[in-house]
């Protein structure tokens, strides 16, 4: 079976996860997909194909003859999709891509343009697979899944092919940050890993921002507005003024690369109280530093301006930059972009502009950089992945663990 058929399967599936729940997983439906992929895993043959309590899917392929005593490297893709659009009632269209813009919904008038995704120059000939513009696609982190159990099918069925011990992973509520929360490691007997949630071929990232969550709440005092002369502190107005005390500059609308920045993404309040959240995220670790350190600054600026109790900060780290941790395991980097280079194709190392489970997994003990699956777009109703995109990402895992044998 070729990846995009096992792809168009889970597709069919709505996992959407959901930040808001206290549950684990966070929804339900993703066990339905899990349940799923551990008979799948078993039906083509991997060993120890489970589903835990916490929706978890592990399975094992064993090393090939004369690789046994290699340490093997692990295999993750996320199974739950993102939140800004719909999960549900997927309905994928395959189409010959000849160039040009492609409309994915005539009624609604929802268009796919070339202009605002150049990248789609590069899909020329080829068959992509594309939403009816209702929903995202899933291709995030779908399409990673289909490859590894492609891989994974093509490894256990043909007996010429080289490789150490696979570990499987299927992760839920990666997209709401707990993908690793209760993962169990000590199902994960190998050393390293790859995460399989990247976008283009040829994409191999291996470096991550640093992120912290900062939590600003400003107390005001709420007076009659007719009589308030001397005494209304109004919080939302404090709050917007602690905003303009940062540098305007360094918002993601103004960065790039190896830019970090201060990101506002929450802004609830009322004359009382408000609360501003912010996301702090810097491939630089001391640069991050600096950026709490600024926001620190601000608040006290506030409280000098308006009193001790107008304003409190917390500050929460998210994950840090795994390029920290996989440094230290260059035959990683090696194999990978060897294996796309035997392929044809030109390993494009770039730093993440976020974060990936596997920041966090480099952190517990499991170094795990991110590799294409081949899709574009994420969390987006213009996503899409190309058929033969899918074929080249499942080959340069089988070829990744060749190296590795
Ligand atoms: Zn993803």
């Amino acid at each position: 079976m070729r990846a995009y058929e096992r792809f168009l399967n889970y597709i069919s599936f709505d996992t959407q996860s959901d930040e808001k729940s206290t549950t684990f997983p966070s929804t339900a439906k993703q066990l339905r997909l899990a349940e799923h992929l551990r008979d799948e895993l078993k039906a083509i043959g991997a060993e120890d194909a489970t589903l835990d309590e916490n929706g978890y899917v592990y399975a094992t392929i064993p090393a090939s003859p004369g690789s046994e005593g290699k340490p093997g490297f692990a295999l993750i893709a996320h199974m739950d999709t993102a939140l800004e659009l719909p999960g549900a009632n997927i309905k994928p269209q395959i189409i010959e891509y000849k160039g040009g813009d492609i409309v994915l919904n005539e009624k609604l008038g929802i268009t796919t343009k070339l202009s605002d995704f150049p990248d789609l120059e590069e899909s020329i000939g080829e068959h992509l697979i594309v939403t009816d513009g209702t929903t995202l696609l899933g291709a995030d982190d779908k399409a990673g899944i289909a490859e590894i159990m492609t891989a994974a099918e093509q490894l256990l069925s043909d007996t010429t092919l080289k490789h150490p011990k696979i570990v499987i992973v299927f992760t839920p509520d990666e997209e709401i940050g707990r993908g690793v929360d209760k993962i169990d490691m000590s199902k994960i007997t190998v050393p390293v890993g790859f995460t399989a949630d990247g976008g283009k071929v040829g994409e191999l990232e291996w470096e991550t921002f640093n992120a912290s969550r900062v939590a600003v709440t400003i107390h005001g005092i709420s007076v009659h507005p007719g009589y308030a002369k001397g005494k209304m502190r109004n919080a939302l107005l404090v709050a917007m003024e602690y905003n303009m005390l940062l540098p305007q500059h360094e918002i993601p609308f103004c960065t790039e690369n190896r830019e970090g920045f201060y990101h506002l993404a929450e802004f609830n309040g009322t004359i009382e109280t408000a609360v501003l959240s912010y996301m702090l995220r810097d491939h630089d670790a001391k640069k991050l530093k600096e950026r709490e350190e600024m926001m620190e600054k601000a608040a006290s600026f506030i409280k000098n301006k308006y009193g001790e109790d107008a304003i409190e900060i917390s500050i929460t780290e998210m994950y840090r930059n795994m390029g920290e941790e996989v440094s230290k395991h260059p035959e990683l980097i090696k194999a990978a972009s060897n294996a796309m280079e035997s392929l044809g194709i030109k390993a494009d190392i770039q730093p993440v502009r976020g974060g990936t489970d596997g920041s966090r997994l480099s952190f517990m003990g499991l170094p795990c950089p991110n590799i294409c699956t081949g899709g574009h777009n994420g969390h987006s109703r213009h996503e899409y992945v190309s058929i033969e995109s899918m074929d080249k990402c499942t080959e340069i895992l089988i070829r990744i663990a060749a190296k590795l044998a």
